[in-house]
């Protein structure tokens, strides 16, 4: 084929610092193969990160997503469903939009802008889906969504084995978001089979991960369920390292830590949970017993929930953070050599790529899943169990503290800092020239642009 003009994607991403951080890498890879790209963002952007001017962005005004709380799911569930809704109201703009850019050769978009499939075969160009998820989860939401419809799962905490992977033991609410309940007319229901609709009738589903991390996930989604899936991350090592002008506060306590000799452990949960005052408290309280160095961010409402007493405390071995930090940044520091995360499927994959081990505390949504693919199928972290063993337990100070200590110090911790090394190299590899995630973006780009 002969090559006239570039490939012009536009990449929508949903309005969440999560799913539009791993868009914003992609574009630059795309970019870096010479693809024109359009962005469309929101105010839940982050404006440092379009520092760059490789890539056109159009604003379209939308407000932010809910926050999750961890204390009280469900209610929160369904106003978080119906903020996916409301994202409807933009297919005119959107459809409007498109037809005035230069020719589109495929629009990239976030599974729960789920109408932009419709938008997508309206204006007859290919949609490639970007969930968030990696193949671990995206695998079994599908297997257990099929599973479930035969009734065979009965109580909310009962483990089974996977069909398919009988060495893997979920239960019910490993899989809150994905699972359609008993009810067919439920919210939540309806909501995963226009999910899963729309995103079979996708051309494709970009995948923020990579072949060797996940192969045997990857292949059985690929011989088992549509949409292909193409591995092409980690996005997270597609930025080259800048080194910052101007270093905040919170770096330089790293280095006053790197050169006593005190590794630190990094304290976040993300952006979208917000946990319990309970959760908060009995974390810190661990982190207090622990006797370990740590730098913990914390959400602006989290804050309020922490005693001055507490910081008094921990002063010159903890710092506490209640602004928005550069998370790579901080996993890449040499003082940092474990990470107590809510595992984001993002924070995951900063961690491996920063070669830092997990300690894993999973809150809401799929980071059950990815708490349980980093600990027991790659050997990368520890998990903190909340006292009653379950997904929505609260997890025990003293277990915090235990934990901690064991990642930092103790025998498991070193087998996962050992693995997470493995992994960091072939996380890198992949995203090199002619790397497994390099071919596969190489493929995915001639695959549309042959469609056109
Ligand atoms: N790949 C992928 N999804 C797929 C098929 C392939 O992500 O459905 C990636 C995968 O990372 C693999 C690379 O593309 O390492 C090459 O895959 P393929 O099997 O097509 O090529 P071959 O291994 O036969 O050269
Ligand atoms: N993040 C950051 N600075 C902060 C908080 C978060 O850079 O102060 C980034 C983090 O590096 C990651 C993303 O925000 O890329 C969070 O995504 P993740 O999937 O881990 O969790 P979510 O926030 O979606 O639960």
């Amino acid at each position: 084929m002969t090559i006239t003009t570039p490939p012009h994607f536009v990449l929508f991403p949903f309005m969440s610092q999560g799913h539009t951080i791993p868009i914003l890498h992609l574009s630059r890879m795309l970019s870096d193969r010479h693809v024109s790209v359009t962005v469309i963002t929101n105010s839940a952007t982050k404006s440092a990160l379009f520092k760059n001017n490789f890539i056109s962005v159009i604003n379209i005004p939308f407000p932010d997503p809910p926050a999750l709380q961890t204390n009280d799911k469900s209610p929160c569930m369904a106003s978080f469903i119906n903020y996916i809704k409301s994202t409807k109201q933009l297919q005119p703009e959107f459809e409007q939009l498109v037809r005035t850019l230069p020719p589109v050769t495929c629009i990239i978009s976030d599974g729960f802008l789920i109408w932009t499939q419709d938008s997508a075969d309206k204006l007859g160009i290919p949609r490639l889906v970007f969930s968030g998820m990696n193949m671990f989860s995206s695998t079994m939401f599908n297997i257990m969504d099929n599973f479930n419809q035969h009734g065979e799962v009965r109580s909310i905490n009962d483990p089974f084995p996977v069909p398919g992977f009988p060495r893997i033991k979920l239960t019910a609410s490993h899989l809150e978001i994905g699972f359609k309940d008993d009810d067919p007319k439920s919210e939540g229901s309806d909501f995963v089979l226009r999910y899963q609709e729309a995103t079979d009738r996708s051309y494709g589903m970009v995948v923020n991960s990579f072949y060797e991390l996940e192969h045997e996930f990857n292949d059985y989604w690929n011989q088992n369920f549509v949409p292909k899936a193409w591995l092409v991350g980690p996005f997270c090592v597609a930025q080259p390292h800048a080194p910052m002008v101007e270093k905040p506060s919170w770096v330089h306590w790293l280095d006053k830590k790197l050169e006593a000799k005190e590794p630190v452990l990094y304290v976040s949960f993300g952006t979208q949970a917000e946990a319990s005052e309970k959760e908060l408290l009995e974390v810190a309280d661990g982190l207090e017993m622990s006797n370990i160095s740590f730098i913990w961010v914390v959400k602006p409402k989290e804050l309020t929930f922490i005693s001055v007493g507490f910081r008094e405390r921990v002063k010159g071995r903890g710092l506490l953070v209640g602004e928005w930090v550069d998370q790579v940044e901080i996993l890449n520091h040499e003082a940092v050599s474990g990470f107590l995360s809510h595992c984001g499927w993002n924070s995951v994959l900063e961690s491996l790529c920063a070669g830092v081990g997990i300690l894993a505390m999973p809150l809401v949504a799929e980071q059950h899943l990815n708490a349980v693919m980093v600990v027991d199928e790659i050997g990368v972290g520890l998990r903190l169990w909340p006292r009653n063993m379950t997904t929505r337990g609260v997890v025990d100070s003293k277990e915090v503290a235990k934990m901690v200590v064991e990642l930092m110090e103790g025998d498991s911790g070193k087998r996962v800092k050992k693995k997470v090394k493995e992994v960091k190299e072939s996380a890198h590899c992949a995203m090199k020239e002619g790397g497994s995630s390099w071919q596969s973006l190489e493929m995915l780009i001639d695959n549309v642009y042959g469609v056109m």
